[in-house]
């Protein structure tokens, strides 16, 4: 062997031991471009071809392309052994061991206000009423006048209302949509309107927004017996307890007459304790017949129809059912009180 050839054979081992050391994709095509490239070293050695006497020539150029040949085919095999290795590596390092114990599961709930609300919907629902709703913002006509409160009515004080530059007001009960039934419904109708409602007012019992369901029924010989068995029997299916219920009379000025109802303390049974102010009773609504102007202003026949409405505080209701003892408590989102009315 000449000097030529094994220099050349030398420097095709070196090559080789390169490619056996590449410990990534990339260090290998360093190693490739750095020999088979086009100014790499078996390449620079073809271009030298000329410097040698004519006659060793064919001999040289066929060993070194014979290294070049020899070079690509390991560089080859070393790229697939790599990839073959990143690949598996991925493989391990997505494994998901299915003997650990699971993370758990958050599960949300309803908050106590909304599980009132579709307990108080569902209940009326099973007795015959539509749920009906109106608008929050609403205009001076339906949030007072059409309900017999006109502009220089003492009522009008104790309302606290919220108003816009414009007149309107966000409703301070959900009154209005009674008379928003009444004229798009006309009588006989039986609906309840849950919802939110705004008084300018906070303290331990009174939030800025607050819940309200009003019922409204209307008919042909409708009358205050009929308010007293519904009211009566929604209370007691509402709190699963065999409670009593009394009226109170009371002034409203969409009602004639008008009457606050109690119901026996569901914390004492009636014996009294601090719920109940040691009365035994618990008022949870207002409620009366219909004004008769009321049902003039929403276009029925106070002739012929009569009709009860009345009103509750869903918020209080929630409170009452689900034992929670302060009504701010219901509007801060604290998780801790939320988590105790999860889904199981
Ligand atoms: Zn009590």
């Amino acid at each position: 062997m000449n000097d030529h050839a094994s220099s050349v054979d030398a420097l095709a081992r070196r090559a080789l031991e390169e490619v056996a050391a590449s410990g990534d994709l990339a260090a290998l095509d360093d190693v490739r471009v750095r020999w088979l490239g086009k100014k790499g070293t078996l390449t620079e050695q073809l271009k030298q071809l000329g410097s040698l006497p004519p006659a060793e020539r064919p001999a040289a150029g066929q060993r070194i392309n014979e290294a070049k040949q020899t070079l690509q085919a390991a560089i080859e095999a070393r790229r697939e052994a790599l990839e073959r290795a990143r690949v598996e590596q991925e493989l391990l390092s997505g494994r998901v061991d299915v003997t650990l114990p699971g993370r758990g599961e958050e599960r949300g709930g309803l908050h106590p206000v909304t599980r009132a609300r579709m307990r108080i919907e569902a209940l009326f629902r099973r007795a015959g009423f539509d749920v009906a709703e109106g608008p929050e913002i609403e205009d001076d006509f339906h949030n007072f006048e059409a309900l017999n409160i006109p502009a220089d009515h003492p009522a009008r004080a104790m309302h606290d209302t919220f108003y816009f530059p414009d007149g309107k007001l966000l409703r301070t009960h959900t009154s209005p949509v009674q008379i928003r039934a009444l004229i798009s419904r006309g009588a006989p109708l039986a609906v309840i309107a849950p919802g939110r409602v705004y008084r300018s007012d906070s303290d331990v019992t009174h939030t800025p927004m607050f819940h309200q369901v009003e019922g409204l029924v209307v008919g042909e010989n409708v009358s205050l017996a009929n308010m007293r068995a519904i009211l009566h029997g929604f209370v007691q299916a509402f709190f699963e307890r065999d409670l009593k219920m009394r009226l109170r009379p009371s002034y409203f000025p969409f009602v004639e007459p008008g009457a606050e109802v109690d119901m026996s303390c569901v914390f004492c049974d009636g014996a009294g304790c601090r719920i109940c102010k040691h009365t035994g009773w618990l008022e949870i609504s207002g409620c009366g017949m219909v004004h008769p102007h009321v049902l003039k202003a929403s276009g029925v026949d106070p002739e012929r129809f009569t009709g009860y409405a009345f009103g509750m505080g869903i918020d209080r209701l929630a409170m009452l059912r689900y034992g929670v003892n302060d009504l701010r408590l219901l509007f801060e989102n604290d998780l801790r009180l939320l988590q105790q009315f999860r889904a199981f």
